[in-house]
């Protein structure tokens, strides 16, 4: 079955005893049973729900994987994937991360005894020097976030072969539409679901492929024992967000390759980071693994005080001022003090988030007004 297809219909067949076309909506904690132990599959809802199972099947479909596993956030997602790991055992990750990513794995993990490495991917061959018998994760995201870098990602899943290492993909800006990592080579793909699979800016959701049976097995049962589950309403709003996510995507795509476009030679504008330029540093990776370029591009102003910075980001009128990206209206924000603010500024600034860095995820609102609101804003 193609994209559009498996959007629509993946996992989701009507309801036998109704006929209704959309999965109900199975608000229930418990199943009940005929004698013990005898029962249709399901016991309770903190492991597996009707609903919740068809989204699973959904994302699963989507990303050409084989088990999908549904979370109340990202960041439980992610969580279940760093439960895996015991003391002693090394990551290496990206240096360019979403700030809860970073939070999560320097302040909740490596004081259980954990390592992790923050090293720059565009370059891959670079992690062979981190890469050791103690190498048990490689997380990479890919756009990263917020300066759009692209991490080539059959090259990372090859080193991850070679040091037998588990590797994953927060895929979270590309989406499946844009990209599937396990068919490159990844082992885990994460995502959260708030954003372009959800689309409406509506749930706080995560989730978790992966194709290996025993690696599934493993993050049920740490899924099942801390309980990181979401509700049936917030699993058929993904589900009803995922039927028109690879219409979303075009849009998307298309507004975001018009304002960078219109940013690149703007004068108030020193730099534009979106990884379709032809002079992005690896964009014939992003051509290879992507099937288009997204809808999220990060802008340097040429004023680089904070005062200027702030004053602009106040100015929009169709873009709104928020944390979060991926839904259907245009967002824009300020990573230094709002999604970066827990990664300290030497290192952020490193990375190049700057003080006078805003990102914008570019919603499916008509061209024309983006436009016009991003030239009166920078014009304030
Ligand atoms: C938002 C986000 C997360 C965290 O997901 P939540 O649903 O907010 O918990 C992780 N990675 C990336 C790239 C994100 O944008």
């Amino acid at each position: 079955m193609k994209f559009a297809t498996k959007a629509i219909h993946a996992g989701q067949s009507p309801d036998p005893t109704t006929g209704a076309i959309m999965t109900p909506i199975y608000q229930t904690s418990t199943y009940t049973q005929a004698s013990p132990g005898e029962h249709k599959g399901y016991e309770y809802s903190r492991g597996t729900n009707p609903t919740r199972k068809a989204l699973e099947d959904c994302l699963a479909a989507l990303e050409n994987g084989k088990f999908g596993l549904a979370f109340s956030s990202g960041m439980a997602a992610t969580e279940t994937v760093l439960k895996l790991l015991r003391p002693g055992d090394e990551v290496i990750t990206g240096n360019d991360l979403y700030g809860g990513s970073y939070r999560i794995f320097t302040k909740l993990f490596e004081p259980y005894g954990i390592k992790f490495h923050f090293v720059d991917f565009s370059n891959p061959e670079i992690i062979r020097q981190y890469l050791n018998e103690k190498t048990r994760l490689i997380w990479v995201e890919t756009p990263t976030n917020p300066t759009l870098q692209i991490v080539d990602i059959r090259a990372v899943a090859d080193l991850a072969k070679e040091a037998k290492a588990l590797f994953a993909v927060d895929n979270t800006f590309a989406s499946p539409y844009l990209q599937t990592p396990l068919d490159l080579g990844a082992d885990i793909v994460m995502h959260s679901v708030t954003k372009y699979i959800g689309g409406h800016s509506d749930i706080v959701m995560g989730a978790l492929v992966v194709n290996d049976e025993e690696l599934y097995n493993q993050l049920f049962f740490y899924y099942n024992a801390s309980g990181g589950t979401p509700g049936p309403q917030d699993c058929f709003l993904a589900l009803r967000g995922i039927k028109t996510l690879h219409l979303r995507m075009k849009a998307h795509c298309e507004n975001g390759r018009a304002i960078a476009e219109y940013l690149k030679d703007h004068p108030k504008i020193e730099r534009v980071y979106w990884p379709g330029f032809s002079d992005h540093p690896n964009h014939h990776i992003a051509r290879n693994q992507m099937r288009d370029f997204g809808g999220m591009i990060s802008i340097v102003l040429k004023d680089n005080s904070l005062e200027n910075t702030f004053r602009v980001a106040s100015s929009f009128k169709v873009f709104s001022l928020a944390e979060s990206l991926g839904g259907v209206e245009s967002l824009l924000n300020h990573p230094a003090s709002m999604t970066h603010g827990s990664i300290p500024k030497d290192i952020r600034e490193k990375v190049g988030v700057l003080d006078n860095l805003l990102r914008l995820s570019v919603g499916v609102e008509d061209i024309e007004d983006l436009l016009e609101d991003i030239e009166q804003a920078l014009a304030k």
